[in-house]
This record gives structure tokens, sequence and C-alpha cells, in this order.
């Protein structure tokens, strides 16, 4: 039987954990916090899963198939995960993002509509459209509960006997030790999300920024899945209807400050959120003067090019370095664990674009309003 060590119970680690136990591997999983601990960025409430990706083919197919993936782990489970609102994009001009996601869409057979801004009224109980070009809805996209979801994948995987250990790991060569413990196998995965460049200091360029997140108190009629998702491309805003009681979410998404994912206070800025009642008053104006009911602080592990980091290290051929999620890699988690795989089996090659080594700034996966 072949055997394998996954450090990290985050969507990336837990989703290969429990892929690699399901097709009979011994696997150990170890974990410093419980899954789906509010440190770890797959332990917010809520994320986005859509599929426009651009022009990109790979991202848009891979988001899909974790549509499935998901769906099938709801049904192995039993658990509520996947939220089907359908999101919404914003564009304020016609720059080729929208127009070429809407086109490999359409070729990959996903749904997806082509709204006028003042079509936005149907989606939204208010909704201002002025100073927008288009509206590009995808009605099967939506929210997953990513904590619940994080959890329930790890139970899975124990249920499947996967064993866990509960503490710090460190690398050492080809294994893995863990409180003085040296833990061996055929293949180590390091899926250590923010965690991961401290960890690899040398072959690892990540940079760790602190995202915060607003919920605003909502009346009836902005719950979820009622109300879609959203991005507004251009002004780099995202949110979700009210899901769980728990308000409705919006983010401003341009990239925050350094921050320490061990040590970091987990505050939200009061500029970040003044920006987001802006947002909402220009947008959603029945909303403007909504109280702030809750916030979240998470950490986003960016690559220069927001293409996410799959690559065996380079001195020791059967230990992977498996993170970069660039703020947009928890819808794929499933669907990751099915690409590597076959990559620890040797039996494909990982695409270069997840190597390590220096990557041209910009990318644009998770969007390209992104700053430097
Ligand atoms: C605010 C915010 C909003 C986002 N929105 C979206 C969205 O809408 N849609 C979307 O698809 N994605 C979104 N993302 C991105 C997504 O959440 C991440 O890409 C994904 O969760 C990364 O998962 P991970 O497993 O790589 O990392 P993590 O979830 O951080 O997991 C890493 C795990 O490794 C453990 N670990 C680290 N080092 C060690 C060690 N030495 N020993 C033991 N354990 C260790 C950590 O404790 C942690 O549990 C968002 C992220 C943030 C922060």
């Amino acid at each position: 039987m072949r055997s394998a060590v996954v450090v990290g119970a985050g969507v990336f680690g837990g989703s290969l954990a429990l892929r690699l136990v399901s097709s009979g591997w011994d696997v150990t999983v170890v974990e410093q916090y419980p899954p789906g601990h509010v440190r770890a960025a797959s332990g917010g409430e809520s994320r986005l899963i859509r599929f426009a990706h651009g022009d990109n083919d790979w991202y848009t197919r891979s988001a899909r198939r974790a549509l499935d993936l998901w769906r099938e782990l709801e049904r192995e489970t039993g658990t509520e995960l996947v939220v089907p609102s359908g999101v919404a994009w914003f564009f304020t001009e016609a720059h080729g993002w929208g127009e070429e996601s809407e086109r490999v869409l359409t070729e990959q057979g996903i749904a997806v509509e082509r709204l006028a801004p003042d079509e936005g009224a149907r989606l939204f109980p208010s909704f201002d459209g002025r100073g927008l070009d288009s509206i590009l809805l995808e009605p099967e996209a939506g929210v997953l509960r990513a904590r619940d979801a994080t959890r329930v994948i790890s139970e899975l995987a124990i249920e499947r006997g996967a064993h866990f250990v509960t503490g710090k790991a460190e690398p050492d060569g080809d294994a893995v030790v863990v409180e003085g413990e040296r833990l061996e196998a055929d293949r180590v995965v390091w899926a250590a999300g923010a965690w991961l460049a401290g960890l690899f200091p040398e072959l690892v360029d990540l940079r760790v920024t602190r995202q915060d997140v607003y919920f605003f108190g909502a009346p009836a009629g902005w719950q979820a899945p009622t109300v879609p998702g959203w991005v507004d491309f251009d002004n780099g805003v995202y949110g979700l209807g009210e899901l769980d009681g728990r308000g409705f979410k919006t983010s401003p998404d341009r990239e925050g400050p350094a921050f320490d994912p061990d040590q970091g206070e987990r505050v939200a800025s009061e500029e970040k959120e003044h920006q987001a009642r802006e947002y909402l008053t220009l947008r959603f104006p029945a909303l403007a003067g909504s109280p702030l009911v809750g916030t979240r602080s998470c950490p986003y592990s960016l690559t220069e090019d927001t293409n996410f980091l799959i690559a065996p290290h380079p001195e020791h051929e059967h230990v992977w370095l498996f993170g970069g999620g660039s703020g947009h890699g928890f819808k794929h988690g499933p669907a990751l664990a099915e690409y590597v795989e076959p990559l620890l089996d040797g039996e494909e090659e990982p695409d270069p674009v997840f190597g390590l080594g220096a990557r041209p700034p910009g990318g644009g996966l998770r969007a390209p309003w992104i700053e430097r």
C-alpha cells in the first residue's frame, strides 16, 4: 500500500488526504489547529464558486468539475455545502475579460447570461446599475459553506482511515518531524497555506496578506440563494447575500497588509469598512446605513501570477509543495486533489505554470485589479 503524509488540513490538504485515502493510500494528516480553524484561509464561513476565469480554459474546467465533486461530497456526508445562488459579475467597461469568460463558458457548455445594467434589479431587491457597462450572470455558480466543508472533508477522511496527528510539522529532508517524532512515507505533501513560505523560505515565494471581510445587517429579501453572489470586477469588491444569519457579505478585494497567520491580530480595518459601506451605498442603495454585524480577517497566500503552486521539491523528489491559493483557491479544492493524485503516482507531470521559481507579475485569475 502506498503511503502519504499530508501537512495541512485546509481545503487543499484535506481534499487531497480524502482523495488518497479513498483510493487506498495509507494517509497521515498533520495539522497544527483543528480543521476549519479561524486562522486558516479555509476557515471562512463562505467562499464563492464561480467558473469564469477570462480566457483560461483550465481553471474554468477545474472550477466546474469541482462543483460536481462538491455535490458528491454533499451526498456522501449528508451536509449542505453548495448554495446555488448564481454569481453576477459587474463590469464598468468592455475590456475583454468578461467577453472571454463568456466565450470559454459557452464553449464548455456552462450556463452564462449577459444582462444590461438595469436588469440587475431583477437579481437584487435594490440595485443601482449606473456606471456599469454590463452584467455577466453565471446561474450555476454560487457559494460554498467553506468552514463546514473543510470540517466534513477531514471527518470523512478519518472515517475512511486517515490518521490525524495534531502538532506543528517541520520539514527534515524527505521526512516530516512533529514534536520530535519523525514521520516518513512514500510521498510527503506540504499543503500549508499561508505557512508554506515560512517552511520553505529558500524555495517558496508567497506574499501573505490580511484580507478583511464585512457583514452588514440586511432586511428580508437579501438572503442567499435568493440573492446571487457578486463581483464588481473593476472596482475590486465582492460579496454575497446573507447566509446562515451572518449578514450581507461585502469585501474590498485589493491586497491588504502583510500578515503573520499565527500571531497577527484579526482586527478589520476601518478604512476598508468605509470602502465597503461606500460600495453598498453606490450599488445597493437600500443597504446604505446598514449596521455592521460582523467582520472576518483571513490570510491570502499570493503567488506573483495568481496561479497555484503544485511542484515537487527540487532536492527531494517524493516531497511536494501544494499551495498558493492566491485568494481564489477554495472552490477548486476537490478538483485539485483529483489533479494532484496522478502526479504523486508519477503517472502525470505537473503543468509548469504551477512550478517553483520566478513568475511574471500579473495573472488575473482572481481578477486583474491586483495592485503592487
Ligand atoms: C478573505 C478571503 C476570501 C476568499 N474568497 C474566496 C472565494 O470567494 N472563492 C474561492 O474559491 N477562494 C477564496 N479564497 C481563497 C481560499 O480560501 C484559499 O485559496 C484556500 O482556502 C486555501 O486553502 P489551503 O488549504 O491552501 O490553506 P489553509 O486553509 O490556510 O490551510 C493550511 C493549513 O495548514 C496548516 N499548517 C500550516 N503549517 C503547518 C505546520 N507546520 N504543521 C501543521 N499544520 C500546518 C494550517 O494550520 C492550515 O490549517 C478566499 C480567501 C480569503 C482569505
